[in-house]
């Protein structure tokens, strides 16, 4: 099992607290480390957005971490950060 932590940009998610994401790259295959989510579909601060309206007596924070939009890998998929930078929407914050 990988022990590493998700990390996304606003924070730190312990493995065993979302299983559901896929613990592999999907473009190199390597697991744990540093996978990170690769928004297809919306961009990160498009998603942040709505955890704001969505969600606004939270934290962010708290909210980022209950909006599962933001962590249904069926509008992202998994990236380890090497892969991740090499995407085209890496650098627009997706
Ligand atoms: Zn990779």
């Amino acid at each position: 099992m990988p022990t590493g932590v998700f990390i996304h940009k606003k924070g730190r998610i312990p493995w065993n607290k979302k299983e559901k994401i896929k613990k592999i790259c999907q473009k190199c295959g390597k697991i744990g480390g540093q996978l990170q989510v690769h928004h297809k579909n919306k961009s990160f601060s498009q998603l942040i957005q709505e955890v704001k309206i969505n969600l606004p007596l939270l934290s962010l924070y708290e909210s980022c971490m209950i909006y599962t939009p933001l962590w249904n890998i069926d509008n992202g998929t998994t990236l380890c950060l090497d892969c991740h930078k090499k995407t085209k929407d890496y650098l627009k914050g997706n």
